[in-house]
């Protein structure tokens, strides 16, 4: 994804030319910086040779999810619904965990059946329903606990999942008390310790915390668990300012912990594998001057990129045509929804702008369009790849006579 000549490029596409093509908001997704992401991934942990389970609910593109299962990935799920897409999609069962604080009966069943590699489990309760059905069936199956360990991520507090006041995970008392239980049951057989305790983090010394208190507690329990599943949260970089997460240094504080600990380790990566492969292409309808800045009204809106609206955060804006020019006025580049949350981002000094000019929106991978919504009754977005410089329709723009 560059510039040649003054024009956005995705993988060798122009990004004009796809705009004209298939008409806009378009979700772009670039083949090759999904398997450089990947690779790093991999390179960074190559010591102990992770299991890599991509957190489905970050992106859920079935073709993407094929690519990701040819390029060695499995998957993390958190309903029904994505379990059944991860499967769908070719991933086996033994490369997929469940997590999440509400499984239903049904859900648990549908797992237990599917024979997945573990449910990480969240509560007592949960563990009760799983052990009913395994008597049931009368077989053993394999769990995992979710630990609380009340880590500060140092993220924002919306998408922080460690502390004690969050409702995922177990804390460590009721953990030792399970860990008891559940190795005396004749169905359940705990094969996993895992926490994710929050996501966009770019500092390693949360991880490093979480760390500790993980040592802490297995030296407590006395038992050796097969896999310790870390979680995800890994942060990427969305303001393009070299602040990253040191994959290096968690790495290195990992291969310490095995030393003492001999586990097999699962991540569950979201963001850091699909983030920055995306863009959202989308065109100017309308510009209008406000009483202290001009608003860039967009074809793309809130329901298809709710994050800056649910969660502040601000995704950069970057033409598809450079014409070396700045504007004196300050622009907000704002969505057609009728909501005050509708903007994206809010720019001094960006290139003049006209009506119909086609701008992209960075890094939208992750929580862009699993995000999305029909708000408005508005049609989602067509999703495209773009692999060896050849498109590929990998989601359909959604229909009007759908949604009527
Ligand atoms: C959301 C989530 C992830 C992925 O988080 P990222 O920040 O996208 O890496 C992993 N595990 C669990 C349990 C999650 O809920």
């Amino acid at each position: 994804m560059k510039y040649k000549l003054k024009n956005f490029f995705i993988d060798g596409l122009k990004a004009q030319n796809l705009a004209k093509r298939y008409n806009t908001p378009i979700y772009c997704y670039s083949f090759k910086k999904l398997k450089e992401n990947i690779d790093e991934f991999k390179r960074n942990f190559s010591y102990f040779k992770p299991l890599i389970c991509f957190s489905v609910k970050a992106n859920s593109n079935k073709i993407l999810l094929k690519e990701m299962r040819r390029l060695g990935l499995g998957a993390d799920v958190v309903s029904i619904g994505e379990l059944m897409k991860a499967l769908k999609s070719g991933i086996r069962p033994n490369k997929i965990v469940f997590s999440g604080v509400g499984k239903t009966m049904h859900e648990l069943n549908y797992a237990i059946t599917k024979k997945i590699l573990l449910i990480n489990t969240e509560s007592k309760s949960e563990i009760f329903s799983i052990e009913k059905i395994a008597k049931s069936k009368k077989i053993k199956v394999d769990i995992g606990i979710r630990l609380n360990p009340n880590t500060d991520a140092n993220t924002l507090s919306q998408i922080s999942t460690g502390k004690k006041e969050n409702k995922f995970g177990i804390s460590e008392k009721m953990f030792l008390n399970l860990v008891n239980y559940v190795k005396k049951s004749k169905y359940l057989n705990l094969k996993c310790l895992s926490v994710h305790i929050g996501s966009q983090i770019l500092n390693v010394k949360p991880y490093e915390k979480m760390l500790k208190v993980l040592d802490k507690i297995i030296k407590k329990t006395h038992y050796h668990f097969e896999y310790v599943d870390l979680g995800g949260g890994m942060g990427i970089n969305y303001e393009n300012n070299n602040k990253n997460l040191d994959l290096r240094k968690y790495s290195s504080s990992i291969k310490r912990f095995i030393k003492k600990h001999n586990s097999k380790i699962i991540f569950e990566p979201g963001r850091s594998i699909i983030g920055n492969t995306g863009v959202l292409i989308s065109r100017i309808i309308y510009i209008k001057d406000g009483y202290k800045k001009n608003f860039i009204i967009l074809d793309a809106a809130m329901n298809d990129l709710i994050r800056p609206a649910l969660y502040n955060s601000k995704h950069r804006i970057i033409p598809a045509k450079k014409n070396n020019t700045k504007s004196k006025k300050t622009y907000e580049f704002v969505g057609p929804i009728c909501e005050s949350t509708d903007k994206f981002l809010t720019v001094k000094k960006f290139q003049k702008l006209n009506e119909k000019d086609l701008i992209i929106i960075c890094d939208v991978g992750a929580y862009g369009m699993s995000l999305s919504s029909n708000y408005n009754l508005r049609p989602k977005a067509i999703e495209l790849l773009i692999k060896n410089s050849k498109v590929q329709i990998i989601n359909k723009r959604q229909n009007l006579k759908d949604l009527i």
